[in-house]
C-alpha cells in the first residue's frame, strides 16, 4: 500500500495514510518525525535532503516483528505557512519509506497535521485539535488502527509531542536529544505524571533495548 494513496480530509483537518487495522487491537510506538526518525533540517520537504537519524529502521523493524503498530505524527507547518505542499511531503515520505523498506521495516500509518496559527490559505488556526499538542492525529490513529492507547507510547525530541502523547493517554513518553531535543530535556521532565511516563534516551537508537520494557 504506498504512502501515495494517502490523502488530506478537511473534516478532521489530517492527512492520513494508514494500513487496514489488525483484527485485535494492538499497541503503538508513535513517533514524531522531524529530529526523531530523520535529521531535523527545518521544514524538509525534499527527498535529497532526507537524512535517517541511525537506529531508527531498526527500532522500526523490531517494533513490527513484536505486533507494535509504527505511526508517525507530524505537525506539518510549512504547509500551513505555504513553504511548500503535500507533494514535498510526500516526497520525503516516500524516500523514508524506501530507507526504511531497505532494513525489513515499514510504518502502519502516516498521519499530518498542517495547521498553525500563522497559517495561510484556510490553514490558519490558533490552535486546531490536530496539531501537536494537542492528541487529534493520535485519536485518529486509533480509531483507524484499533489501538490501545493506553498501552502505547511517544517517542519525541519536542515536549508537543509527548504532551500530545499525554493527552490521548498514552502510557508514556521517549523524549530523544537529537532534533532539537537538548532544548526540551528539562520541561520534559514537568510532563511526569502518576499516570504519564517520561523516559529520556540519546536517539531513537536508545528505543531498541527499552521495547521489551516499554511495551511487555
Ligand atoms: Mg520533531
Amino acid at each position: 500500500m504506498a504512502i501515495e494513496s494517502g490523502s488530506y480530509d478537511p473534516a478532521t483537518g489530517i492527512w492520513s495514510w494508514c494500513r487496514p487495522p489488525a483484527q485485535a487491537p494492538r499497541r503503538a510506538l508513535f513517533l514524531d518525525r522531524d529530529g526523531v526518525l530523520v535529521e531535523e533540517t527545518g521544514y524538509l520537504c525534499r527527498a535529497a535532503d532526507t537524512v535517517m537519524i541511525d537506529g531508527a529502521a531498526r527500532v522500526v523493524a523490531a517494533a513490527n516483528r513484536s505486533g507494535i503498530a509504527v505511526v508517525v505524527v507530524t505537525n506539518q507547518a510549512g504547509i500551513g505557512r505555504g513553504y511548500y505542499d503535500w507533494a514535498g511531503f510526500l516526497e520525503v515520505e516516500t524516500r523514508i519509506a524506501a530507507r526504511l523498506a531497505e532494513e525489513g521495516a515499514a510504518l502502519d500509518g502516516l498521519f499530518a497535521c498542517p495547521f498553525h496559527p500563522d497559517g495561510i490559505g484556510g490553514f490558519r488556526h490558533p490552535g486546531h485539535p490536530a496539531r501537536k499538542p494537542r492528541p487529534g492525529m493520535l485519536l485518529e490513529a486509533a480509531a483507524r488502527l484499533n489501538l490501545q492507547l493506553g498501552r502505547s507510547w511517544i517517542a519525541g525530541d519536542h515536549g508537543t509531542d509527548l504532551s500530545a502523547g499525554a493527552a490521548a493517554g498514552l502510557r508514556g513518553g521517549i523524549h530523544v536529544l537529537t532534533g532539537h531535543g537538548r532544548a526540551h530535556r528539562e520541561q520534559v521532565g514537568d510532563l511526569r505524571t502518576s499516570s504519564f511516563q517520561v523516559v529520556p534516551a540519546d536517539s531513537i537508537a536508545g528505543v531498541l533495548p527499552l521495547l521489551p520494557a516499554l511495551f511487555p
